[in-house]
């Protein structure tokens, strides 16, 4: 019985019909396809992009240097060095993230107690000389400073959804 069904399918070219079906049905549905870059999709507030340092709105680095992120790095793409700062309290005198080891995981965001490191919606970026894959802490806290209005929005909406 299986062998007559297969044959009438290959007579009458039915898988072939189907596949044409739905070619048909697409052919006037709304397209999708967009002109990047002048044209983006909506990105989630969530969305893991380029790493930034934070400050408080006093200007105040937001990094007590708990080496958490370090810790929980899977990648083991951070490297942190801290001291005591000149006001007694501890600071980080070396945070790099390399961004060649950086998986984009995010698990340092969630570790940060006071919100200092965060991956920022941009996604944009690329290095075209040795070593630019490596982001120190005042290339970080620079992003940080510029983007700052739009990581505090990000923060809001993503506390909304928890
Ligand atoms: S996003 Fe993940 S892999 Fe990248 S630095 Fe943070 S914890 Fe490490
Ligand atoms: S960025 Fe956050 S988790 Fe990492 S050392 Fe600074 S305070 Fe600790």
């Amino acid at each position: 019985m299986l062998a007559v069904r297969n044959i009438f399918k290959t007579f009458f070219l039915v898988e072939l019909l189907k596949g044409l079906r739905l070619t048909f049905r697409n052919l006037f549905a709304p397209k999708i396809t967009i002109q990047y870059p002048e044209e983006k999709t909506p990105q989630s507030p969530r969305f893991r992009g380029l790493h930034a340092q934070r400050r408080y709105a006093n200007g105040e680095e937001r990094c007590i240097a708990c080496k958490l992120c370090e810790a929980v790095c899977p990648a083991l793409a951070i490297t942190i060095e801290s001291d005591v700062a000149d006001d007694g309290t501890r600071r980080t005198t070396r945070y790099d993230i390399d961004l060649f080891k950086c998986i984009y995981c995010g698990f340092c965001e969630e570790a940060c107690p006071v919100d200092a490191i965060v991956e920022t919606r941009i996604h944009e970026y690329h290095m075209e000389m040795r070593g630019e894959n490596i982001m120190t802490k005042d290339k970080l806290l620079a992003i940080g400073d510029k983007y700052e209005a739009m990581i505090a929005a990000d923060k809001a909406a993503d506390a909304r959804y928890r």
